[in-house]
């Protein structure tokens, strides 16, 4: 059996087009143009790439866009007075803070102090705490485990009823997408096992595994003997295990084994080309999403 890919490539493609027939929509229905700010402080090259793949995506789509690039000496109350300006500002639906931020400035109290109406990529506690009571309380979901879920659905993956093993319990991946797992609902429903360091017989959770969702962050670390045949496999880990001198870029690889795992998967996400590309495409839902929910009354 050689497993059937899931393209992140081919769903990102597919998602923006849909994004961007909503932002027509909203905008000839309502006059409402949804706005995304960026906040960059200094001038990290990984950071200032990130943001800028932000702020194409979100220019292709229409996007009010504002790149909001600060010095890195910004103090920490400059920072927060900033925040709290965007947070005011009618224009703006979505609040973007760049991290890491510099060594002076407590990245936790600036996250807190976006408003978790304009929170659009879901690490705030009111979200978080939304997500976990899921169903209509849930304002925006995190973009990575998001755009696992859309993976997964969108792949004809059935979950309700499936034996579910995330691997990783990270605030941003593990326990999110195991929490929107086991919810009650479309793309939920599933039996969810979460597995970390501290877990025995790693292998033979996995191994019970319909869906096998790996966010560990160690290359190779899930073996092809750990996947039960036929099962859906995503791989999250983004791993640099060497650096291509004839392209200049480095050499990208996830948890799993991939060449051996994909001859017993069913179904597989590819590093880089899996993952990847959903996150940035959810973030774009999640300003459709807050622009949407400011229109309410
Ligand atoms: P993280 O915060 O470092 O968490 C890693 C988790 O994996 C921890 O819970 C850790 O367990 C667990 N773990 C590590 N080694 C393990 C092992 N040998 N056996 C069992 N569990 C193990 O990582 P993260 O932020 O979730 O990211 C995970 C990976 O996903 C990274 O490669 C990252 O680059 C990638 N990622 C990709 C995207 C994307 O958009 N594609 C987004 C986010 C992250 P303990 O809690 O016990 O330490």
């Amino acid at each position: 059996m050689t497993a059937e890919i899931i393209s992140g490539t081919a769903l990102r493609a597919t998602m923006l087009a849909e994004l961007h027939d909503e932002v027509t929509t909203i905008r000839s229905r309502h006059g409402c143009v949804p706005g995304l700010v960026t906040i960059l402080v200094g001038s990290n090259p990984a950071s200032v790439s990130y943001v800028s793949l932000k702020i194409k995506t979100a220019n292709s789509l229409g996007f009010h866009e504002i790149q909001d690039n600060q010095p890195e000496d910004i103090t920490e109350a400059e920072l927060l007075a900033l925040i709290d300006r965007y947070n005011n500002d009618p224009s703006i639906h979505g609040i973007l803070v760049q991290l890491p931020l510099p060594r002076h400035i407590d990245a936790t109290k600036v996250l807190y102090a976006i408003s978790p109406e304009k929170d659009v990529d879901g690490f705030h506690p009111v979200n978080l705490g939304r997500l976990l009571i899921g169903g209509k309380a849930v304002n925006f979901l995190p973009c990575t485990p998001a755009g696992i879920q859309e993976l997964i659905v969108r792949s004809g993956t059935e979950t309700s009823g499936a034996e579910v093993v995330v691997v990783g319990r990270s605030n941003i991946v593990g326990k999110p997408i195991a929490v929107m797992m086991g919810q009650k609902g479309k793309g939920g429903n599933a039996t969810v096992t979460l597995v970390h360091t501290g877990s025995r017989e790693l292998g033979a959770h996995c191994r019970r595994a319909d869906i096998l969702i790996v966010a560990a962050g160690v290359p190779g670390l899930v073996k092809p003997d750990w996947i039960k045949p036929g099962a859906t496999v995503i791989d999250v880990g983004v791993n640099r295990v060497g650096f291509n001198e004839e392209t200049s870029k480095p050499i990208l690889s996830g948890d799993v084994d991939f060449e051996a795992a994909r001859q017993v998967a069913g179904k597989i996400t590819p590093v880089p080309g899996g993952v990847g590309p959903m996150t940035i495409t959810m973030l774009m839902k999640n300003t459709i999403r807050s622009a949407w929910l400011h229109l309410r009354p």
